[in-house]
């Protein structure tokens, strides 16, 4: 089965709409051309509308960053799936680990949130991975094991290839540190069997990204990976020019 790769740039807390009007100005035209990638951008609350507008007819897709699980309701601060999906809102980045260790998202709240995104027809983009200390206590594996099953309890099996998963190890995001490619692809390779003991179809069409300080200058040795089928790029995304080399390295 043949997995087009995604790339998204995953801006965190940064641009205002006027910087990131500019920015999707500077972005169209140096992704115009590709073909084979699929490419977004997962974009503060505060720039949807805008980002969606200016992006419209392109192949750059408009993600956000968080969502609540129920549609509305008393949840000061929250944004609902509805709320996004009407502005055409595309996907949706759930689980981030600084949303996990900051804001005390937890995997009960992922396992609602998943299948919420999939029902209002958005691409959930789930982040899972380890810390530097539980690497180095070997314990990965349990840790990705536990998150792969938490987060997506709740998810048929035939709805399980619409996931998107994203491996981040912890200790390599905004570190400048970034996982070998044997450390990514045997992560990656793990993941995708640990969605095969639930559906072993739905495994081979899963996407599952690599994301940690991915830069243009080792973004095309680790998209080369067998099992890697993308990326989430968080400080390289800020730039449209350094953005768009990653999106040309998954070029197939
Ligand atoms: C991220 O925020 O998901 C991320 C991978 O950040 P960075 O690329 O800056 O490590």
């Amino acid at each position: 089965m043949t997995r087009t790769p995604l790339i998204a740039g995953n801006w965190k807390m940064y641009k205002t709409e006027r910087q990131a009007e500019e920015y999707i100005q500077a972005l169209l035209p140096r992704v115009s051309a590709v073909n084979g990638v699929d490419v977004a951008i997962c974009v503060p609350f505060t720039d949807l509308r805008a980002m969606v507008d200016s992006a419209r007819g392109s192949r750059v897709e408009v993600y956000a960053q968080n969502m609540h699980h129920e549609p509305e309701g008393p949840f000061t601060g929250e944004v609902s799936a509805p709320m996004l999906s009407e502005l055409d809102v595309r996907g949706v980045v759930l689980g981030h680990s600084e949303r996990r260790a900051l804001f005390g998202e937890t995997d009960k709240a992922l396992a609602l949130k998943v299948p919420v995104a999939l029902a209002a027809g958005m691409v959930p983009i789930l982040c899972v991975g380890e810390t530097e200390e539980e690497r180095d206590g070997d314990e990965t594996d349990r840790k990705l094991r536990q998150q792969i099953r938490d987060d997506l309890a709740a998810v048929p099996g035939e709805r399980l290839a619409d996931v998107v998963i994203a491996y981040e190890p912890i200790w390599a995001i905004g570190t400048g540190r970034v996982a070998s490619p044997e450390q990514a692809q045997e992560a990656i390779a793990f993941i995708r069997a640990l969605v095969g003991d639930r559906d072993s179809e739905a495994a081979q069409g899963t996407r599952i990204l690599y994301g940690g300080s991915v830069k243009p200058d080792n973004a095309a040795e680790l998209l080369a990976l067998a099992d890697v089928d993308g990326a989430l790029v968080g400080g390289a995304s800020l730039q449209a020019e350094s953005f768009a080399q990653i999106v040309a390295a998954a070029t197939p």
